[in-house]
C-alpha cells in the first residue's frame, strides 16, 4: 500500500513539472469571453466546465476560465447543456 501511494505521489509530481498551464505556456493573462474558440476547449461535451484535474490549468487561470466561460453563457454565446 505504501509504495502505490508513493508511486502515485510521484507520478503527480511528474504531471505537475512536465504539464503546464495552456495560458502560462503563452503568457496571456487576461481572459476574453467573447473568445468562444478558447472557452470551448475547457467545456465537457455536455456543455460543462471541466474541472481542473481534466484541463490542467492552475489556479488563477481555472478561476478566470469559469468566470469568462459563465459570463458568455449569460450573453448566450456559449450553452448551458447540450
Ligand atoms: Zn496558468
Amino acid at each position: 500500500m505504501k509504495r502505490l501511494m508513493l508511486k502515485i505521489f510521484l507520478f503527480k509530481e511528474y504531471l505537475s513539472k512536465h504539464m503546464q498551464c495552456y495560458f502560462c505556456q503563452r503568457n496571456i493573462n487576461e481572459i476574453n469571453f467573447k473568445e468562444i474558440e478558447i472557452l470551448k476547449r475547457f467545456l465537457s461535451p455536455s456543455a460543462k466546465i471541466r474541472p481542473r484535474k481534466k484541463t490542467g490549468l492552475c489556479s488563477f487561470h481555472q478561476r478566470k476560465i469559469a468566470k469568462a466561460i459563465k459570463r458568455a453563457q449569460n450573453l448566450g454565446f456559449l450553452p448551458f447543456t447540450r
